[in-house]
Formats: structure tokens, sequence, C-alpha cells
């Protein structure tokens, strides 16, 4: 992809280097979120299938509670449903509970969108599809075997999101690599553009062993790529 700015014209590195911001991995819904407890979306290595085998021995680094930056202590979880390779399965979602604050957050991991039941990355290739023109919301529901009127609302809420998204995306990828991404499209493929644009950048500083560029778009909007709120939910470090 084309980029232009200060930073990959003067012979040195295209990207700065160094490990991430530590925020990278603990952006969490923002204070609109209407799915209590407030979701903190954390990087999961883990394919779904090897999650789900895990259970409740699943191993989850202890983040840091987001508003005074404590260390969280665990505090029990609960299942919830997600739709993977065609059939439901039930998910355990471990919680965290900080004891100044107060307040607990569910660690959903980085395949799931808050509030969604399918995984990021059936989402957000139907609606790549469909956003590129590739493909009909209901051919495209058809062949993943998820209800039309599901997907086309993904598509929809992408769209109504996208000016946002790609804004924001946009500028993370000033951030991590000093370089601002040329976008080619209008919107809603703008967002797809700016959305791979910052998957690239991060890639570059986190080494191939990224997550993929769905499950990276959930930790980054905190769960909330599609989200009903107008507040983009996204922080840059
Ligand atoms: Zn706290």
């Amino acid at each position: 992809m084309a980029r232009s700015g200060a930073g990959g014209e003067d012979g040195g590195s295209l990207y700065a280097s160094g490990p991430l911001p530590i925020s990278w991995s603990l952006w969490r819904e923002g204070p609109k979120a209407v799915l209590p407890p407030v979701a903190i979306v954390w990087p999961c290595p883990l394919s779904v299938d090897e999650y789900l085998a895990a259970g409740r021995t699943l191993v989850v680094v202890r983040p840091d509670c987001p508003a005074c930056t404590k260390t969280m202590s665990f505090w029990s979880g609960y299942e919830r449903s997600v739709r993977h390779g065609g059939r439901c399965h039930q998910l355990w979602v471990r919680r965290a509970r900080c004891g100044p604050c107060r307040s607990s957050h569910a660690l959903v991991p980085s395949f799931c969108l808050v509030g969604r039941l399918d995984v990021v990355e059936v989402i957000g290739e139907l609606i790549a599809e469909v956003v590129k023109g590739k493909s009909g919301v209901r051919p495209s529901a058809e062949r993943i075997d998820v209800p039309h009127t599901t997907a086309r609302d993904w598509v929809r809420r992408f769209a109504r999101r996208a000016a946002v998204l790609a804004a924001g995306f946009a500028a993370a990828v000033v951030e991590v690599s000093g370089i601002a991404p040329v976008l080619a499209h209008p919107l809603p493929r703008q967002a797809l553009e700016a959305i791979k644009a910052a998957f690239d950048a991060v890639r570059c500083r986190a080494g191939p062993a990224l997550w993929g560029m769905w499950a990276f778009a959930s930790l980054v909007t905190g769960g909330g790529l599609l989200a009903t709120t107008t507040n983009p939910g996204l922080r840059v470090p």
C-alpha cells in the first residue's frame, strides 16, 4: 500500500521500532458501553478451538485496571455463546475486578466482538467482501450460513461507523509509524483501507505473530467495531 509523509523517505526504517505501548492491548469499550460489565478485549493468541478446549483452565494475563492502572484480580467468569464453524459453542469468559475502583471487567478474547454472536473474522470477512463489491449481502450470508438480516446489520453498522473508523485507524497509523496512510477509496471502503494500514503498521513492530486483522480491529476498538455508540471507542497511545 502506498504511503506518504515523513519517515519513509529518509533511507531509514519505514516504521518506528521498539515494543508496542501496553495500551495497544488494553483498549476497552468506551464510557458509553451498553453491556455491563465493561469489557477489556485482550490479545488472545489461541484459535477459537484452542480456547474452547482450554475451558476454565484458560490462562489469561492479569490486566491492569483501565481507570487506576492497579493490577486487577480474577473474579470468576461467565459463559457466553459464540458461533464458529457453523455451530454455537459456550465460551468461558474470565472476569477481573479492581478492588480500589470496585469495578469488574469481562476479559473478552480478541476473536470476539462485544455483543456479537459470530467471531470477528467471519463478520469482518463478510463486511470486506460486500463493501468491496465482490458479493451481495444475501449470497455472502448464505455461503457462511448466517441469517441474511444478521449480515445486513453488520454491513449497515459498519457503513454508519465508517467515517470514525477510518479517521481513528488512520490516526493510529500515524502514531505508530509517523506516516499518514493514503486512503484511495471513498467511505465505507476507506475504513477497510485504514484498518488494513493500521494492522500492517503494528505488525511491523509486533512481528508476524500478531493476531489476524479483524482480531486486531476488535482489540483496538475494545470489541466495539460495530457498536451502536457514536464514540469510536478507539484510543491512540
Ligand atoms: Zn481501578
